[in-house]
């Protein structure tokens, strides 16, 4: 008879030597439901709940509007890619705990040659990984809870959720926007999309698409960059009779102007990096575009029937008769649907839980002016963030409760560098915030800390252990 090993016999060992996680430090409050209410439930929220157990942050509650764990987060809804496009080897959630790695989780599975032999980790394992690790670790997701609204109140935020459909209100003394990439802004959709077509003739990669109606159709694709080319992937894999991606640039990005600066020195700095040369990095970046892998190309020119458009932006399209008309570059074309693979915008207005305050947010055009080559309105729309990912006050204050949100999506790029909430951030940023947080609840309880931290303290022993062996001075007697 064989015994199955126990896949996470090495986790839990790791586990094992860590120790029990630290009593909550926090001091209850009458009025607060949470100390920490993170907002999405998918990868990000599953770290910052770790995270901050092992920090002895207690009363932290996660919610996510999502009706269960399977439709939360993209890996399993928008994104299409067959693989990450980060690297295998990046640290992640495990948060230096290597027992809880990918790597680990993946080779107790399949094995040290499996792992070896995959390229980049395939994106539906990337989800069981994940919702291995909220198991494991018991993290507990309140899903379909959507937060509406975040109202501030004296010393916390009043959150407005909706539990299944039906209005609640929590409050919590900080929160934390795990919300996705769309989090601080939304679906960018080019305005020539949506002043002349119909909502039904055209979709955004954020959208769920029906990419079955899509056989035998002929689809448009707006965008050069990994998003465009997926949706393109997945739509001539489900029989459409031919795909037409338009790109704006006369080549696609393919220099991957970010990962340069990955090495530890500048990875570590560069939240300290002057403002005018992170401008500059990110203002780059823009210039540089977003790269898609190679094998999101490789997966669409196998296709006789894909067609790539260069330097083809679209600027006059009209409806006729149920179908798109297209002008591009002096050429007329039809298509059924469209799908604009055009990326997100960044700006808290557009951001419903945050219309109580975002005129008070500080942004990067509040704080940099750029010389004139390097302007970029939409940058300068950017959140300016502080060191723990909080939002800042344009005028100091008059918003002083903005120190209380902590945004963990890619509204953190300017200040960060990097897409925040990619994997790529977890190691750097994730401490960042647990930090901040703490040193907040800290201090802001400081006179009960101080209390407790010189307060009577029982001794480890009394004083007649030792007393038989203290000195009696012998005066005048030869001592040896
Ligand atoms: C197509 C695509 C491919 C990507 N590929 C990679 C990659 O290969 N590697 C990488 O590092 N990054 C990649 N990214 C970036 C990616 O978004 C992040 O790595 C990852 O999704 C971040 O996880 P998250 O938990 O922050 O966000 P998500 O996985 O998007 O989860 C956000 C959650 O917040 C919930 N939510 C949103 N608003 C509310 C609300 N108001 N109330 C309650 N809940 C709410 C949502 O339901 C959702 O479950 C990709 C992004 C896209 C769009």
């Amino acid at each position: 008879m064989t015994t199955a090993i126990d896949p996470d016999i090495g986790a839990r060992e790791a586990l094992r030597l860590l120790g029990p996680d630290p009593d909550n430090w926090v001091p209850d409050r009458l009025d607060i439901d949470h100390n920490v209410t993170i907002i999405g439930g998918s990868g990000t929220g599953s770290v910052f709940a770790f995270a901050l157990r092992r920090a002895g942050i207690g009363h932290v509650t996660v919610i996510d509007a999502a009706e269960d764990e399977v439709h939360a987060g993209l890996w399993l809804n928008r994104a299409r890619m067959n693989k990450l496009r980060t690297p295998k080897n990046l640290p992640g959630p495990e948060l230096g705990i290597p027992a809880l790695s990918f790597q680990a989780w993946y080779e107790a599975r399949h094995g040290i040659e499996a792992y070896e032999a995959i390229d980049r980790i395939p994106r539906v394992l990337w989800a069981e990984y994940l919702s291995w690790y909220r198991q494991f670790l018991g993290i507990q997701v309140r899903y379909g809870t959507r937060l509406v609204r975040i109202e501030p109140a004296d010393g916390f935020l009043r959150l407005h959720l909706e539990v299944n459909g039906e209005p609640k209100v929590e409050t919590s003394r900080k929160v934390i926007l795990g919300n996705g990439v769309g989090g601080g802004g939304g679906p960018y959709i080019p305005t020539v999309l949506s002043k002349n077509l119909p909502r039904h003739l055209y979709a955004h990669t954020a959208d769920a698409i029906d990419f079955a109606a899509l056989q035998g159709k002929t689809v448009a694709v707006l965008g050069g960059a990994a998003s465009a080319f997926d949706a393109a992937g997945v739509a001539l894999e489900a029989g459409a009779k031919a795909v037409h991606l338009f790109a704006r640039r006369s080549a696609i990005a393919s220099v991957p102007v970010i990962r340069v600066r990955g090495y530890p020195g500048a990875y570590d700095n560069y939240p300290s990096v002057s403002d005018e040369a992170r401008w500059f990095q990110a203002w780059r970046f823009r210039q540089a575009g977003s790269t898609p892998p190679p094998d999101a190309i490789e997966r669409v020119i196998k296709f006789p029937n894909f067609h790539l458009h260069l330097a083809a932006p679209w600027t006059s399209v009209e409806e006729r008769h149920g179908q798109i008309i297209s002008y591009v570059n002096g050429e007329t074309f039809e298509f059924d649907f469209a799908i604009a693979g055009t990326g997100y915008f960044v700006d808290p207005v557009a951001r419903p839980e945050l219309a109580d305050f975002s005129q008070h947010i500080l942004r990067w055009r509040d704080r940099y002016q750029p010389p004139a080559d390097l302007r970029d309105d939409e940058l300068g729309a950017y959140p300016y963030l502080g060191r723990g990912h909080e939002y800042q006050e344009k005028e100091p204050g008059t918003a002083p409760y903005l120190k209380n949100i902590h945004v963990y999506n890619p509204t953190g790029f300017v200040s960060f560098g990097l897409p925040i909430g990619d994997i790529p951030s977890i190691k750097r940023d994730v401490p960042a915030v647990v930090s901040r947080i703490s040193h907040d609840l800290f201090f802001e309880d400081w006179d009960h800390h101080q209390t407790r931290i010189t307060g009577d303290i029982a001794p480890d022993f009394e004083d007649s252990l030792y007393a038989a062996a203290v000195w009696k001075q012998n005066v005048g007697a030869l001592v040896s």
